[in-house]
């Protein structure tokens, strides 16, 4: 390769979220010229586009956060347990200046395509502003729920008062006391949003197609005594996040949900409820997402719950899943959510009952009458895991399409190469563990940084997995996925969204067997010479 022309960098990463700002500092470690290309203004991914009412951590804020600084972790005080957006985007920008992270990300950058020149061994990179980069690798650092997408119903752009997805939310502060406010959608960011909106608006109307099991997330603040204890304990907390099935504080319990007493199964059941976080969804039973009799039973455990804090029966009714189990979605962590369908500024309408006919420049016309609002939500969520590649135009060798190629799902090896698309890494892509986010991606930054290490190292300049090796670990992600009840639901876990043409028939997105699994096939195949891959 020594006669092939010199690209502008040795990588560009595309995105300044958390997996973007890590892989930069590793990769500047390693004295490689590096570029952030980011779309908008500032870092922190998630927490930098999510800024609507209510936008917070479910999980652990300092389970969340990274590990890999002990210095970080000396400096940074979390005020609450599940810290609000605002903390957390805080947290990412003091990240960004303690190590400098800004001189090297490009902002108000969205790559509109990336085209893999094979003779050259070159990514060409394009902005939406028409400037080019040359790169010999792509570390893409897209997120996994980064493309939100608007609902397909007729006359959303008419409206004429004030109109916001959740995920563009406005960076001023937005009143909704004396507003009639709509929202649409019950997903995770509808439910925080809802309870939010609730406090203040004159009338909120919340329009539900499909409801999910919520449940509490049982938020509190942290002392000053509470966080030195929290910081004395991190060695062993970030060491059970490593060994957690899924990366979080809470794994599943050993036992299935009939081998104990109807009595113990309630007292745990009681428990869960009333402790803060996940435990219920991912520290319940073993069974309970692949044991349809188990599943079930926490769903009707649930289901009481709700009909106890909801005043209205109907309403209650309406509130409980009918065509789904609990957990087999992604579970909404709530505080006071249905206590909010107990004041009289909030009205619940079930669209399945009066569909949404249309947006009207006043408000919103279902079957049966036409509301008038002053600010209408979309909470619609995103086109996930795969959309965030398919808005960029990314075509490998021969000019064949990432798109196309997984128009049936996507094919990867390990979750962060694909065949066909050499010198791509993918961060928090497809097919591997995702689970507490930021613990995924340290070990994957890593693993990206020590693959860009051995290739410095070995004036290596093409990477490309072995079709074979992409279609076995395929197949193995799919076969994890059988009997799990969570790929039997549509959802954007199972890469269903409505408003997406050819996103209606459910996929295996995601890896859903446990982190450790993951990292360590990873590990093995790092210590083999990067086995299953072509290095040349
Ligand atoms: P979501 O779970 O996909 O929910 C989207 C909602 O919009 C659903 O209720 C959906 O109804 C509804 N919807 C979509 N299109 C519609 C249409 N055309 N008409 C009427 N309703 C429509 O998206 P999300 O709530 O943004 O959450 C996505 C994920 O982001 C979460 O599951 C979670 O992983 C993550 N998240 C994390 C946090 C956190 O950690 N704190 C907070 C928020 C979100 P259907 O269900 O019927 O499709």
């Amino acid at each position: 390769m020594t006669d092939q022309p010199s690209p502008q960098f040795d990588a560009i990463v595309i995105g300044a979220g958390m997996s973007g700002m890590y892989q930069l500092l590793k990769l500047r470690e390693l004295g490689l010229k590096v570029r952030v290309l980011e779309a908008g203004t500032g870092v922190g991914g998630t927490w930098y586009w999510n800024r609507y009412p209510g936008a917070r951590f479910d999980s652990e804020s300092y389970s969340y956060a990274f590990s890999f600084s002990k210095d970080l972790l000396d400096e940074w005080d979390w005020s609450e347990h599940f810290a609000g957006q605002p903390e957390t985007l805080r947290y990412l920008n003091h990240v960004a200046d303690k190590f400098d992270l800004r001189k090297d990300i490009q902002f108000r950058s969205r790559v509109k395509s990336a085209h893999w020149r094979d003779a050259t061994r070159i990514w060409d990179i394009t902005l939406g502003d028409g400037s080019t980069f040359t790169s010999r690798f792509m570390i893409t650092a897209v997120g996994p729920l980064s493309a939100p997408t608007m609902p397909n119903i007729p006359g959303v752009d008419s409206f004429k008062g004030q109109s916001c997805h959740t995920a563009h939310w406005p960076h001023e502060p937005v009143s909704f006391e004396g507003k009639r406010v709509a929202v649409i959608g019950t997903g995770a960011t509808g439910v925080q949003t809802i309870q939010e909106v609730a406090k203040t608006a004159k009338h909120l109307t919340v329009f539900q197609r499909t409801p999910n099991w919520c449940a509490p997330l049982l938020n509190s603040r942290i002392d000053t005594e509470e966080m030195t204890k929290i910081r004395a304990g991190y060695p062993e907390m970030f060491q059970r996040c490593q060994e957690t099935f899924s990366c979080f504080l809470h794994t599943p319990d050993p036992r299935a949900t009939f081998e104990v007493s109807d009595e113990e199964r309630e007292a745990f059941w009681e428990k869960l409820y009333a402790s803060p976080g996940f435990g219920i969804w991912l520290g319940n039973f073993r069974d309970i997402l692949t044991d349809r009799k188990a599943n079930a039973a926490i769903s009707d455990f649930v289901a009481r719950k709700i009909r106890q804090r909801v005043k209205n029966q109907k309403t209650a009714e309406k509130l409980i899943p009918k065509n789904h189990g609990f957990g087999t979605r992604r579970v909404p962590m709530e505080t006071k959510y249905y206590e909010a369908y107990n004041q009289d500024n909030v009205e619940l309408v079930d669209i399945n009952e009066t569909p949404i006919e249309r947006i009207t420049p006043s408000g919103i016309k279902t079957s049966d009458t036409e509301r008038a609002f002053d600010i209408i939500v979309y909470a619609t969520g995103f086109d996930a895991i795969t959309g965030s590649f398919d808005r960029i135009d990314i075509r490998g060798i021969g000019g064949q399409r990432l798109k196309d190629r997984w128009k049936h799902g996507p094919e990867t090896y390990l979750g962060m190469t694909v065949d066909g698309f050499p010198n791509m890494a993918m961060l928090v892509g497809p097919h591997m563990a995702l689970g507490n986010i930021p613990r995924t991606i340290e070990f994957n930054v890593e693993w990206v940084a020590d693959l860009m290490r051995y290739a410095r190292d070995r004036k290596v300049t093409r990477i490309e997995p072995e079709p074979d090796q992409v279609q076995a670990w395929t197949d193995h992600v799919k076969a994890l996925g059988e009997g799990n009840l969570l790929f039997e639901v549509n959802s954007w876990m199972t890469g269903v969204n409505s408003n997406v043409e050819g996103k209606q028939v459910r996929i295996v997105n995601r890896y859903s067997g446990s982190a450790p699994d993951w990292r360590a096939k990873c590990t093995a195949v790092a210590e083999k010479d990067y086995e299953g891959m072509a290095l040349v």
